[in-house]
């Protein structure tokens, strides 16, 4: 399925690609001359090698979210957003990316999963979903310094073993003035997609991207999310006796308690929010050189 937009896209994205080990120009058969072939084509997908099958599939519910994933990539989006215990903030990812001219600025997203949030920007993630441009490791990006005006990154830093390194590769491939939309969790329990790896504080947020200069953190998600997640999975510890199949039956079943969170509708204007937070959003530029 081609059309327009798509092959913009497409061919804008292929001005700035480069050898995600030394940053090199790669020529369109994705081959560096430095360091031989970095990636390969699939379709309209470029695969520089993100998670293995394997990875994706390592545990019980992460099998079925990639099974879901992959089967009905348009509708996960709609079902997270129905069945999850947080509620956003809203207006957080749409008056970002409309701050930007997104027929002139080149704007990605950084750990997209099922998402295609505008057909414009670059979609980036570790596994090759349909909706994927560039199926990478986030930490080892294959776009050349300063190539991007903007990108998000939404409930992904978690996921990665070093945040540090992927905020550098943000900080590499944002251009001097470019800015960063940033999603994290605080209070959630573990979530493996396909991995797991840690949480943020407000001020550790901060610290994470003392690179950049700061616009705004703000709370991402309110404390009801916090308490709700944790709750589901508290009463579906407790009324399981012990038993890891019986949780699995029991937890889907607490998701009737979800729409509690439109309570945080409210809460998230809270002064104290923050202290028991479900996430939080950080906006930040790289300075002008
Ligand atoms: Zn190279």
């Amino acid at each position: 399925m081609h059309d327009t937009i798509t092959d913009t896209r497409q061919g804008r994205l292929a001005e700035v690609l480069a050898c995600p080990r030394c940053h090199a120009r790669l020529d369109p058969s994705l081959v560096c001359v430095v360091c031989g072939p970095m990636g390969t084509r699939r379709g309209e997908q470029l695969d520089f090698g993100g998670f293995g099958e394997s990875e994706l599939k390592a545990d019980a519910l992460n099998r079925v979210k990639e099974l879901v994933k992959t089967r009905f990539h348009r509708l996960y989006p709609a079902a997270i957003k129905v069945l999850s215990p947080v509620q956003d903030r809203p207006g957080l990812v749409t008056p970002f990316l409309r701050s930007f001219d997104l027929d002139r600025d080149l704007v990605a997203d950084f750990g997209c999963g099922t998402h295609r949030r505008d057909p414009r920007i670059i979609c980036m993630d570790g596994g090759s979903y349909g909706n994927v441009d560039l199926v990478t490791d986030l930490r080892r990006l294959p776009l050349a310094d300063g190539s991007l005006d903007g990108g998000i990154s939404i409930a992904v830093l978690e996921h990665v073993p070093d945040p540090a390194r992927h905020i550098a590769e943000m900080h590499r491939v944002l251009r001097p003035g470019g800015r960063m939309l940033v999603f994290v969790p605080f209070m959630q329990p573990f979530h493996a997609s396909p991995y797991d790896f840690q949480r943020f504080t407000e001020v550790g947020l901060r610290e994470q991207f003392g690179d950049f200069e700061v616009l705004a953190v703000r709370v991402g998600a309110g404390p009801t999310s916090g308490m709700l997640w944790v709750l589901q999975e508290w009463l579906a510890m407790l009324l399981s006796f012990g038993s890891r199949r019986l949780y699995r039956a029991i937890l889907p079943l607490t998701w009737v308690l979800s729409p509690l969170k439109l309570l945080d509708l409210l809460l998230v204007h809270h002064p104290m929010a923050a202290q028991a937070a479900s996430g939080f959003v950080i906006e930040v530029r790289k300075a002008s050189a």
